[in-house]
C-alpha cells in the first residue's frame, strides 16, 4: 500500500469506521485529490457522498458541495458533525445571524465542507466571497439536473457552467446516480470540465428484489407487500394526489403507520410527514413523485409503485431509494394499461423533441413492465451496461413468480399470422379486435371477419390478446412503424411463425392466482433479532435527543453488527462496522450497556468473536449477490452429510460463529437429539449436567459452572440438542 493510500484508509477507518472502499470510491477520491475534473456515476447507495467528503478532510481549504435540497444538505451536515468533520449548509431557512457565523467560520478556515444550493452558489455575492477563500474543490451532487436530456432537468443548474472559469485550478467534480452516455457527456460539456475522468459504476443493485405485477386487486397486492414488511420503512408511490390521499387514509384505518406526501399538501404538513418518516414515527409514506429527492434514509426496505412511472430513469431513481444500506429490499411495481394513457394525457402539452423523447421513455417503461426477461438485466442494459450471469435470483422472472401461458407458441403464431393476414397494415388494437372476433364496423367494412384468423383467440378476450401483442413487441417478434404504430413482423417473429422459437407470454392478470411471495427477513445470521429491536429503539431515543434522524446516528448495518457481535466493552464497540473514533466516544456507553443488559437477561453470549468472519457488510462492499439464506441452506446440506464445522466453514466461506449459528439452527430444525459429530459426548454430558442444575436459561452461568472449559459455541450446540430432547420427552442421558 502506498503512503497516500494508507492515509486514505486511516481516515476511512478512524472517521467513518469502514474498513474498505466500495467500487470506484477509491478512484473517485484519487481524481479529487489529483485535482482532475471528473464525472462519477454510481447507483443510489453506491456511496457517492464519501467520495467527496473524504478528500475534503484531507485537502487544505473548503470543499464546496452543490446540492439541490435543504433536507439532503442538513442530513449530510448532521452526519458529518456526528463523525467530527466540521461542515455547514447555507440555505434560505437560515437566520441572518447563522449565515454570518458560517461566513466567519469559513474565513477562519474552521470548516471543511460547505453545502449550498445551485442558485445560491452562482449569485455574484457568493462567488465573490468564495473566490477570496481557499476552495479545495467543487462537487456537484445530482449533476444530471444540468442536462436537458436527463429526467430531472433544473434550469438553475445551468449557470454552474461558469464555475470552471471562475475557479481556475480548482477541480470540479460531478456526481450522479442516473446517467445515460448522452447525459454523461452533456454533464461534462455543460460544466465545461477539462479532460474529465469518467468513473461509471455498475447500475445494478443486487440487493433490490424487483417484482412487477399486473394490477388486479391493488389493495390486496399492497397488503401482500406490507405483510412481508411489517414494521419496516417503505415508500408507496402513486401517480395522482387523489390516490395518495385515499390510500394513506385506508392504510391508517387498517392500522398501518402511514403518512401522505404530495405537492398539494400545505408545506407544514408535508414537512411534518416527511420528518415523521425519517424519524421512524411513521413506517410508510404514500407519495407522488414529489417525494424522495434528497431523502437519504438508508433503511427503506420496500418501494411500491401503484402505477407505472413515466420512464425507467424515474423508476430506477425511485426504486433506488430502497436499500441504500445494501441490505435486501423489495421493489414492487403494479401496472395496468391505462397508466400509460394517463401519462400520455399528462404529457399532451409537450411538443417537438420533448414530446417525442417523453413518449419514447414511456414506451420503454411499458416494455419493461410487460417484458418476460430478468429485471436486473433489463435495467442494467437500459443504462448501457451488460449484465453478467444468467439469473439474478432477485426478480419475479428469475424466481419464477410469473405465470406463463403454457401453449405460448401456438398463441403467438395465431397473433403473428393475423398480422400477416391484415397485410401488416394495422395497429395493435385492430389486430386484437380481429382475433377476438369483434363486430367492429371497420372490421366488417374491410371484410376482415372473413379471415381465417378472425375470432381465433376469442376465448381469451380482447384485453389479454392486446397484452400478448405488447409482449411480442417487447420481445422483438413484432415491430411498430410510423405514426399509427402499424404492426410488422420482425425477423425474430418469422422464427416464431416457423416454430423455431417460442416466446414467453404471461397469463392474463385476472386468471393469475394471488400468491404472496414468501417473506424475506433481512437478518444477518447469528444476529439476535430481539437485541436488534432494542438497539433500534435506543437509536431512535438518542437521535431524538440530538435532533437528528436515526439513520444519522447509525445505519441498520451497524445495528446488525452490534446485535451479532454483542460487544460490551468500548474496544469491542469501536470494532463495529460504521463506528469511527467520534461515534465510539459518543455512543459506546449507551450501546454497550444496553447490550450487556440484554445478553444477561436473555441468556445469550456477549462479546462473540467474529475475528475470522467476513464483516456483515462484506457482501455489500463487493456488491455480492450471494444470499445469506443460500449459505444457510448450503451449510444444512453439508451438516446432513455429517461434515465437520471446519469443513463447512471452508466450503461456504463463513466464519466459525456464523457456521455455529447455522449448526444450532440445523440441529433445532431437524430435531437432532445428539450433537455428535460436532461435539464430543464428554462435553455434551458436562453441559447437560450443568443445565440440569441451572436450567437452560442464560448461558453465562453454565459457562462459569464449567469453569470456562466449554466454549459458548459448544454450549449453544449442546443446549439446542437438550431442548430437542426435552421437547420430545427424552431425558438428557437418553439418546
Ligand atoms: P449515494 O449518495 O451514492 O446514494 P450514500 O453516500 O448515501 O450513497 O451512501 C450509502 C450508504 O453507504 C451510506 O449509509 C454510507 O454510509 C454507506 N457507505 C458509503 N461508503 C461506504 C464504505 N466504503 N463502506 C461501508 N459503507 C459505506
Amino acid at each position: 500500500m502506498r503512503a497516500d493510500d494508507a492515509r486514505l484508509f486511516d481516515v476511512l477507518q478512524t472517521r467513518w469506521g469502514y474498513t474498505s472502499f466500495r467500487p470506484l470510491q477509491h478512484e473517485a477520491i484519487a481524481a479529487i485529490l489529483g485535482k482532475q475534473d471528473s464525472v462519477v456515476v454510481l447507483p443510489t447507495g453506491g456511496g457517492k457522498s464519501l467520495c467527496y467528503q473524504l478528500p475534503a478532510v484531507l485537502m487544505p481549504g473548503l470543499a464546496v458541495v452543490v446540492s439541490p435540497l435543504i433536507s439532503l444538505m442538513k442530513d449530510q451536515v448532521d452526519a458529518l458533525t456526528e463523525i467530527g468533520i466540521p461542515a455547514a449548509a447555507v440555505h434560505s431557512a437560515l437566520l441572518p445571524s447563522e449565515k454570518q457565523r458560517i461566513a466567519e467560520d469559513i474565513r477562519a478556515a474552521r470548516l471543511k465542507l460547505l453545502y449550498v444550493a445551485p442558485e445560491r452558489l452562482v449569485t455574484e455575492r457568493m462567488l465573490t466571497f468564495l473566490r477570496q477563500q481557499t476552495v479545495s474543490f467543487i462537487a456537484i451532487d445530482e449533476a444530471h439536473c444540468i442536462s436537458a436530456w436527463g429526467h430531472d432537468f433544473r434550469p438553475e443548474y445551468r449557470r454552474m457552467g461558469e464555475l470552471r472559469e471562475q475557479f481556475p485550478g480548482v477541480g470540479v467534480h460531478a456526481f450522479t446516480a442516473t446517467a445515460t452516455e448522452r447525459v454523461r457527456q452533456d454533464i461534462a460539456g455543460q460544466l465545461h470540465l477539462q479532460s474529465a475522468e469518467f468513473h461509471v459504476g455498475s447500475f445494478d443493485r443486487p440487493n433490490l428484489h424487483y417484482r412487477v405485477e399486473r394490477r388486479s386487486d391493488k389493495d390486496q397486492q399492497i397488503r401482500d407487500v406490507l405483510q412481508r414488511h411489517a414494521g419496516d420503512a417503505g415508500i408507496i408511490y402513486c401517480i395522482s394526489r387523489k390516490e395518495v390521499d385515499a390510500l394513506a387514509e385506508a392504510l391508517q384505518s387498517a392500522g398501518v403507520k402511514a403518512v401522505p406526501y404530495h405537492a398539494g399538501l400545505p408545506d407544514e404538513v408535508r414537512h411534518r410527514n416527511q420528518d415523521a418518516f425519517l424519524n421512524e414515527q411513521a413506517d410508510v409514506v404514500v407519495a407522488t413523485v414529489a417525494f424522495g429527492m434528497g431523502i437519504d434514509k438508508s433503511n427503506v426496505r420496500f418501494v411500491v409503485h401503484t402505477g407505472a412511472p413515466k420512464s425507467l430513469e424515474h423508476y430506477q431513481q425511485e426504486t433506488g431509494r430502497a436499500g441504500r444500506d445494501g441490505l435486501d429490499s423489495e421493489c414492487c411495481l403494479l401496472y395496468g394499461g391505462n397508466d400509460f394513457q394517463i401519462w400520455r394525457k399528462m404529457m399532451q402539452e409537450l411538443t417537438g423533441d420533448a414530446a417525442a423523447h417523453a413518449d419514447h421513455n414511456l414506451q420503454l417503461m411499458e416494455r419493461y413492465c410487460i417484458a418476460t426477461g430478468c429485471r436486473h438485466r433489463a435495467l442494467v442494459e437500459h443504462f448501457g451496461q451488460s449484465y453478467p450471469g444468467e439469473s439474478c435470483a432477485a426478480c419475479d422472472v428469475c424466481l419464477n413468480e410469473q405465470e406463463y401461458v403454457p401453449d405460448a407458441l401456438i398463441v403467438a403464431q395465431k397473433i403473428l399470422s393475423c398480422v400477416v393476414r391484415v397485410r401488416e397494415s394495422f395497429g395493435a388494437e385492430y389486430v386484437a379486435l380481429v382475433l377476438s372476433g369483434s363486430r367492429d364496423q371497420r372490421i366488417l367494412d374491410n371484410g376482415h371477419d372473413q379471415l381465417s384468423t378472425y375470432g381465433l383467440l376469442k376465448e381469451h378476450g380482447k384485453s389479454a390478446i392486446r397484452e400478448w401483442i405488447e409482449q411480442l413487441c417487447a420481445q422483438d417478434h413484432l415491430a411498430r412503424e410510423g405514426e399509427y404504430r402499424i404492426l410488422k413482423i420482425a425477423p425474430a417473429g418469422r422464427d416464431v411463425l416457423r416454430g423455431a422459437t417460442t416466446p414467453r407470454l404471461l397469463k392474463p392478470a385476472a386468471k393469475k392466482q394471488s400468491r404472496p411471495a414468501p417473506a424475506k427477513k433481512n437478518f444477518t445470521l447469528g444476529m439476535d433479532a430481539g437485541l436488534f429491536e432494542v438497539l433500534r429503539k435506543l437509536r431512535r431515543e438518542l437521535a431524538e435527543e440530538r435532533g437528528v434522524p436515526p439513520f444519522v446516528v447509525f445505519g441498520d448495518v451497524t445495528l446488525q453488527d452490534l446485535a451479532s457481535r454483542r460487544p460490551t466493552s468500548p474496544a469491542g464497540f469501536r470494532e463495529t462496522h460504521g463506528v469511527g473514533d467520534q461515534k465510539a466516544r459518543q455512543y459506546a456507553e449507551a450501546f454497550t450497556q444496553a447490550i450487556a443488559r440484554y445478553c444477561a437477561s436473555n441468556g445469550i453470549p456477549a462479546d462473540v468473536a467474529v475475528a475470522d468472519d467476513a464483516p456483515p457488510t462484506a457482501g455489500l462492499e463487493s456488491f455480492s449477490t450471494t444470499s445469506k439464506s443460500a449459505a444457510r441452506q448450503a451449510a444444512a446440506a453439508l451438516f446432513r452429510e455429517g461434515r465437520s464445522l471446519e469443513d463447512v466453514m471452508q466450503q461456504i466461506g463463513r466464519a466459525r460463529s456464523t457456521v455455529t449459528q447455522y449448526l444450532v439452527e440445523f440441529l433445532s430444525e431437524e430435531g437432532h437429539l445428539s450433537p455428535e459429530p460436532w461435539l464430543s459426548e464428554e462435553r455434551f454430558v458436562a453441559v447437560a449436567a450443568a443445565v440440569e442444575v441451572l436450567g437452560p436459561g442464560p448461558l453465562k452461568p453454565i459457562f462459569d459452572r464449567l469453569g470456562g472449559a466449554v466454549s459458548y459455541d459448544d454450549i449453544r450446540v449442546a443446549v439446542a440438542c437438550l431442548r430437542n430432547r426435552s421437547e420430545s420427552g427424552v431425558g438428557a442421558s437418553g439418546g
